[in-house]
Parts: C-alpha cells; structure tokens; sequence
C-alpha cells in the first residue's frame, strides 16, 4: 500500500517518518522545499502537489495547520479532489473545525471516494515516538481498511461518524485549556498565601487533582520554562473551533470563554509561541506575583 502524506512540520515530519520507519512506501508534498527534502532523504518520494500525491497513492494523509489549509489542499488548485480516485482513503489528521471534516467528506464521496477525520493528541515528543492518540471519525468499515497504518504512528481508537475525531479533539482541547488555568489560578493561591506552590504539587499530585496537566505544566511555572511544548497560538486556533462549533448549537460555554481571553491577552503580550503552559505568567501578569522558585 503506498502511502500519501501531505503536511511535513512540527507534526507531520515525525509521524511520516514513522511510516517510512515500518517499511512503508510513502509520496510526500508540503508547500515548504525544505521539509520535502528532509522527508526524501528518509527515503520518501516527492510528489510535485497534492493532486500528483493522491495520483501516485492508495491512502493519502493530511497533517496541515487549520481548516483553511485543508480545504484549499482538497478542493483548491491542483488539489486532492483533482485526482481522487473511486474507493480511494484520504484520512486527515491536522485539527480543524469538525464542520469542514463533514464539508470535504461530502465532496469526496461525490467522487466514490472515502474520508476519515483524525486528529491527534501527545505533541511533537509522541509524534517522534509513534505514541500519539488518534481520534477517528468516518465509517468503521472504512477506519478498518487503514487502522493498521494509523497504529503506525500512535493508538487510535474509533469515535463515530466523520467529525467525531475532531469532536473528541475539541473535547480534549477544551479539558486541556481549562485544566492549565486552574493549575495556573491554583498554584497563584498558594504564593500569595505564602505557601510554596512547589511543596502544595507535592502534596496534592496523588490526590484527586493529580494528572498529566498538573504533573507537565506546574513544574514548567516554577521553572518559568515554556518553549513548546504546544503553542499558544495553535490552542487559540483548537478553541476558535470550540466555540464555533460551541455557537452552532447554541451551547454555552463560559470557562471556554474565559480561557480564550487569557491566551488572547498572552498573544497580545507577544507570547503566541510559548507553550499553552505560560497561563502561569498571565496569572503572574494578574496578580503581580512570581510562581518561579
Ligand atoms: P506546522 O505548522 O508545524 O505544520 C504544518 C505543515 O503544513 C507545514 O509544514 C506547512 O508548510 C504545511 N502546509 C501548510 N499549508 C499547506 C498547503 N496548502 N499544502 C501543503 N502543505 C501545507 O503544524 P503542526 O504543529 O505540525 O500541526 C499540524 C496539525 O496538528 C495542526 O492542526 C495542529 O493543531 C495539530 N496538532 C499539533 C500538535 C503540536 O504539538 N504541534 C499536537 C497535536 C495536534
């Protein structure tokens, strides 16, 4: 089976690499020269645009930063949807808008062709480990034909119909940005209480509040250590989809609501490229308080 892959960053570039490292044979396009090469001389082939890719491929990936650059690499100039062939998989993993996922589906399957949504959660160190979690939407059957190839590069697990995998991913999104201010707003308590917040992790992380956010982000506030990690700016981007998708069902969501302003006002301060970690300095910025050691 040859595999597309289009979208070689952050992300992208681990994950196919992981492909080539299991013997698979891969065709790759990303708009950056650079990542192309790199990806070539870990023995993929290069492929000259989207619709060439999906033209030399069975199942084609896609790891690109927002809805946008999904839509434009199906449906734009010399995009997927020019080559698509009937029974054809295209599986995207970036995290985009769950409407979009449902919205290329369709043209997709206009064509015979099928598609799968399926984002994933662990970072740029579970990407190079091949130790992701993948959320997958789309029809089972379909999931089956490449669930292999997806376990390649992670565990995934089957949610429901396309736009489902995007759903769970917001849903992770969104526990995740809430989960980091209340670390943040947690840890501010105990220093201007005078307690360190360093002795109150100790004593709370085996307790009910233990877990992955408050075991990577708390020592990162102490340490004032935010390189990323997840970047504030693609956080802004997964909860920009929270709430749009939030508003379509007329759902409210006030906590979503106010952890977007935080990292709004963390971009305004110039820190959009910090990891999501750094609601610590606006709850420093807040409280006119250090949470470093
Ligand atoms: P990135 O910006 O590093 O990589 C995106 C790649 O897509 C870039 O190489 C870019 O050149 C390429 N690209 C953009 N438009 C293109 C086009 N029209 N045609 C071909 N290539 C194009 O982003 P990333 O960090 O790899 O994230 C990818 C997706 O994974 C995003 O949706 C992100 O939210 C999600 N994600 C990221 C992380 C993380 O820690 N970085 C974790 C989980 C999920």
């Amino acid at each position: 089976m040859k595999i597309g892959f289009i979208g070689l960053g952050i992300m992208g570039k681990p994950m196919a690499k992981n492909l080539l490292k299991a013997g698979k044979s891969l065709v790759v396009f990303d708009v950056v020269g650079t990542a192309v090469d790199e990806a070539a001389a870990a023995g993929a082939e290069r492929g000259a645009s989207p619709a060439a890719v999906t033209a030399a491929s069975d199942v084609v990936i896609t790891m690109l930063p927002n809805s946008p650059h999904v839509r434009e690499v199906v449906s734009g100039k010399d995009g997927i949807m020019d080559s698509v062939r009937k029974g054809q998989i295209v599986v995207d993993m970036s995290s985009i808008a769950p409407l979009v996922s449902r919205e290329l589906c369709a043209l997709l399957e206009g064509k015979g062709a099928e598609m799968l949504d399926a984002p994933v959660s662990g970072g740029q160190e579970k990407a190079e480990k091949g130790t992701l979690a993948i959320m997958v939407g789309g029809k089972e059957e379909v999931y089956n034909k490449v669930k292999d190839v997806l376990d390649l590069m992670g565990k995934s697990n089957y949610v429901a119909g396309i736009g489902a995998g995007q759903i769970a991913k917001l849903v992770n999104q969104t526990l995740v940005g809430i989960n980091i201010a209340a670390v943040a707003e947690g840890m501010s308590l105990a220093k201007k209480a005078g307690v360190d917040p360093e002795k109150v992790f100790n004593a709370i992380r085996g307790g009910l509040a233990g877990g992955q956010c408050l075991e990577d982000k708390a020592p990162r506030m102490f340490e004032g250590r935010y390189n990323p990690g997840f970047r504030v700016n693609l956080h802004i981007k997964d909860l920009g989809n929270v709430q749009e998708t939030g508003r379509a069902l007329h759902l409210s969501m006030p906590l979503v609501a106010q952890v977007m302003e935080m990292m709004q006002n963390l971009a305004a301060d110039g820190h959009e490229a910090l990891d999501h970690g750094s609601l610590g300095l606006f709850y420093e910025k807040l409280n006119n308080i250090s949470l470093k050691k």
